[in-house]
């Protein structure tokens, strides 16, 4: 009986070669897996499964815990959503671990500089968990939502892959300045658990300065901790730094659970014809066999890719330049036949295994000693000026108990007028208080919704405005008193 088991995706394009590969390399250095192999993507779409992902599939994965998966496409006219973003939540997968590292013989504009660092994406909330309403026929929202659990798990993750990893700097990167409770939420988490690993040096970095930083120095960072969407854009950002997609590896982490994959996708044009760099997919089964605790084969292997891309004579045709390329399989024959030999430079790090945070299951409720019920924000669709909205609705407030404060267009408020020259569009922002202290009972918003209405307006959408333990759980329109 096999060691290990995993399930492996071939996946669609070039998908089955780089995974073939990456098979070939980790078997042969002897590390016993059992092979489970499962489908999904373009050819479970074809077959009229909705999600790409059927249910045989689904059992492997819940079965093995561990998955080697090849690019998934998503053929135009099939399926809604991407088989991947499936595969990610619901496996709840809630880390993106993405290494990038320079190769000594892979030239960049970065070369001999020494980048080496891992985004830490947060993988399944922000925006990504894509609640996406039109507010009016003119006005489209989406949700960023970021919970303090979400935010602990992948905290959590960066820094005990910092400590196994032995780097010595963690950076969490946000929009924390400009949103305060989402981005915020990440950056005050962060600097609570980063006490905990007084070993490391941890440090806020705002978003776009991280991105400005990550092109100027890129050598300064390790680690970097990041929201779904931030990370989605500096992961690829960083790959653009080592040499491309052909050299990006990915792990996507879950509780007792990890899928690893290259970050690129299928490249059609280039399926079956046997020139595609498996590098970043081999590499993605370099942290495979990291997880499964193979530490020393994972060295191996890792070190002989390096010293493979640095030899220079065994590259694919990605990056040949006027040399004669070697085809996918043969560039893995390749790194088999260079097991045992390290680069000059560069070479692997010295990993230790990773000790996985333990989550508990079940929805995580954050109860604060007290709380109360302000007013509200009511968000309102109206063909007019703010004048003739802020006037009409300060006359229909004090039957509900409510008492106008303000509207915003946009963000900005624009009645009463602050002189702000905003371009208005027809969602408003009308904010009420209530005038006594017994909060905005259900029968206050009914009274009120109901006169909106009855004013010829629309309302599409509620939000309360309370305070927890004596803090505002809500922000102030630009230009708010
Ligand atoms: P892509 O990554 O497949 O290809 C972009 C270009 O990058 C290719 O034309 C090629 O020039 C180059 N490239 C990528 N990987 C390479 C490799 N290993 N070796 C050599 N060159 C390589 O991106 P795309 O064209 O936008 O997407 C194609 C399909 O893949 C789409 O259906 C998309 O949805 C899917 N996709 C899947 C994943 C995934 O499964 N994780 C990720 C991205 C895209």
């Amino acid at each position: 009986m096999s060691k290990h088991i995993a399930t492996l995706i071939p996946g669609d394009g070039i998908g089955p070669e780089v995974v073939q590969a990456t098979r070939r390399i980790l078997d042969a250095t002897g590390v016993e897996i059992a092979w489970e192999e499962a489908h999904a993507g373009e050819s479970i779409f074809r077959k009229g499964v909705p999600s790409g992902v059927p249910e045989e599939t689904i059992a492997s994965i819940a079965k093995t815990r561990v998955v080697l998966k090849g690019p998934l496409g998503t053929p135009v006219g099939f399926g809604e959503k991407s088989a991947n973003v499936t595969l990610r939540k619901l496996f709840e997968t809630y880390g993106n671990i993405r290494p990038v590292r320079e190769f000594s013989g892979v030239p960049t504009a970065f070369s001999g500089r020494g980048v080496d660092l891992v985004v830490v994406r947060e993988n399944v909330e922000d925006l990504y968990a894509g609640i996406e309403h039109m507010q009016t026929p003119g006005v489209a929202q989406c949700l960023k939502l970021i919970s303090r659990k979400g935010c602990e798990k992948i905290v959590r993750l960066g820094f005990e892959l910092a400590k196994a990893e032995g780097r010595k700097m963690v950076h969490c990167a946000t929009k924390a300045n400009i949103m305060k409770f989402t981005e915020g939420f990440m950056k005050k988490v962060f600097e609570e658990i980063a006490k905990e690993y007084p070993e490391i040096e941890s440090q806020h970095i705002i978003i776009d300065n991280c991105a400005h930083q990550l092109v100027k120095k890129p050598e300064q960072f390790d680690v970097i901790i990041t929201t779904n969407m931030n990370g989605d854009i500096i992961s690829d950002l960083s790959s653009g730094l080592i040499g491309g997609l052909g050299f990006a590896p990915s792990a996507n982490i879950g509780q007792g659970i990890a899928i690893f994959e290259a970050v690129h996708g299928s490249a059609p044009k280039y399926a079956g014809l046997d020139v595609a760099n498996p590098t970043a997919m081999i590499l993605s089964g370099v942290l495979l066999l990291r997880h499964i605790g193979e530490l020393a084969a994972a060295r191996t292997v890792e070190n002989a890719v390096l010293a493979t891309l640095e030899d220079g004579t065994s590259v694919t045709k990605d990056v040949a330049g006027n040399n004669p390329p070697v085809g996918t399989q043969a560039y893995a024959d390749a790194v088999i036949a260079n097991f045992g030999r390290q680069p000059s430079r560069f070479g692997a790090r010295d990993y230790k295994e990773i000790q996985m945070p333990k989550f508990s299951g079940g929805p995580v409720t954050v109860i604060p000693k007290q709380r109360a019920t302000l007013g509200c924000d009511v968000f309102v669709e109206g063909d007019c000026t703010p004048v003739q909205l802020g006037d009409f609705l300060t006359t229909i407030a004090g039957a509900a108990g409510l008492r106008l404060k303000m509207i915003s267009n946009r963000g900005t408020q624009v009645y009463p007028s602050r002189g702000a020259e905003t371009d208005c569009v027809d969602q408003w922002r009308c904010r009420f208080f209530a005038v006594a202290e017994t909060g905005v009972p259900v029968s206050a918003l009914a009274t009120l919704l109901t006169a909106i209405e009855d004013g010829g307006y629309r309302w599409m959408h509620i939000e309360k405005l309370q305070e927890f333990d004596g803090q505002p759980a809500y922000t102030k329109a630009q230009g708010e008193d």
